[in-house]
């Protein structure tokens, strides 16, 4: 197994060091100082690579950080000017109906029937609240509701938040918990789940809610797409340039995050966001079963393993108790209440965190050392198999 690969420390510490002279001579922010640092070197170093496309890059960049805009959901086209709403909706369409001829219907019975069971604007309205104390407007919450929504009976998915359509696209409960094996298992292994699921969720439906509800999370954090490229023109399928959910940001450009902080990247973060999403879908979770007229006995089950067993709701419990050690270790550091510590990991989701701030680092530098941000940026999407050795190594050395 590969262990993390390891920054070069020295190199990024000559570019904050270059980066401060520039700054300090004058440059109005971070990318104009990047860029200057950027030329330095093109000249430096003979050849420069493709200018046209580093402008593009710039460009966009400085609008996209221009300001904090309290929108849960920003297209863009690749010059960085906003994309018109009627491509996003095209796209979303086209997906929805090469979905429908393949799948002959857009939902399994098993979904319908447990959308039925559940009031969307109950729903919506507790998204609305949780986002507004994040400064988002409800007008401005990217919620989904069932016509945003497919799912199939295949056994080769998980729930997920397709970014590029918009779409949310459920699973198989029957599959998706401890699929690794149960992908192949008999009915009656798949008939055992089911119990499982029961005992430890309360009910099958809890648990299909819980699916639902972290692929909202997604679907509400800060979102930004830039340059859509279409790959395959009969499904409409594709990818963005740039696209950002929450703390995640993936780049086609391996060099995008240059950063003092976190070093080079071009997919960082994945990690800590879906333990934060995981995180918070758990609380909205418990939160709609409380304010609906869900079954008390069932409630109680959920209510008894998220405090007491929250291992067992599998999806991402690695990833959980990550973050909660996590905000455990800056608390008693720094004497700001775990309440607090969480909040800013929740708001971290809807405004985009970067990590840029110097207050923010030091609070991370002064709990775990300088390097930290570094390696927790580097952790890879739990889906990935090379995690679990990765984060157990990253737990060790943190000592989390
Ligand atoms: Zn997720």
């Amino acid at each position: 197994m590969s262990k993390i690969e390891r920054y070069n420390y020295e190199e990024a510490y000559n570019e904050s060091a270059k980066m401060r002279e520039k700054i300090e001579g004058g440059a109005a922010d971070y990318n104009e100082a990047e860029k200057l640092v950027e030329k330095e070197r093109a000249g430096e170093i003979s050849g420069t690579n493709n200018e046209i496309k580093d402008n593009h890059h710039v460009q966009a960049d400085r609008i996209l950080n221009s300001e904090k805009v309290p929108f849960s959901r920003e297209i863009y086209l690749e010059d960085g000017t906003p994309e018109p709403d009627h491509l996003d909706q095209q796209r979303q369409q086209k997906i929805i109906k090469y979905f429908k001829e393949k799948e002959g219907c857009q939902n399994t019975i098993e979904w319908k029937e447990f959308f039925n069971k559940i009031d969307f604007s109950l729903l919506r309205e507790i998204f609305n609240e949780v986002a507004l104390s994040y400064e988002v407007p409800k007008e401005k919450v990217n919620f989904i509701g069932p016509e945003g929504i497919l799912s199939h009976e295949g056994a080769y998915t998980n729930s997920v938040y397709m970014q590029e359509y918009n779409l949310i696209q459920l699973g198989n409960p029957n599959y998706t918990n401890d699929h690794k094996y149960l992908l192949w298992a008999d009915e009656e292994k798949r008939g055992d789940l089911v119990c499982k699921l029961n005992e430890t969720f309360g009910s099958i439906d809890i648990f299909r809610l819980k699916q639902l509800v972290h692929e909202q999370v997604h679907a509400v954090s800060k979102n930004i797409g830039r340059g859509f490229v279409e790959k395959n023109s009969k499904s409409g399928g594709g990818y963005f340039l740039y696209k950002q959910s929450g703390f995640w940001r993936v780049s086609d450009r391996r060099d995008e995050f240059k950063s003092p902080v976190y070093s080079e990247g071009y997919d960082i973060f994945p990690l800590l966001n879906e333990a934060v999403v995981e995180k918070l879908a758990r609380e909205i979770v418990l939160k709609y079963l409380e304010s609906s007229n869900w079954p008390k006995v069932e409630v109680a089950i959920y209510k008894n393993t998220l405090n007491h067993h929250p291992e067992k709701l599998g999806g991402y419990a690695d990833q959980v108790s990550l973050i909660d050690s996590i905000i455990k270790k800056i608390s008693s550091k720094s004497n700001v209440a775990e309440e607090d510590i969480w909040n800013f990991f929740k708001k971290g989701l809807f405004e985009g965190e970067k990590f840029e701030d110097p207050d923010k680092i030091k609070l991370f530098k002064e709990t775990f050392g300088s390097e930290f941000l570094k390696q927790l940026a580097y952790l890879q999407h739990p889906m990935f198999t090379v995690s679990e050795y990765q984060l157990g190594e990253f737990k060790e050395e943190f000592n989390l």
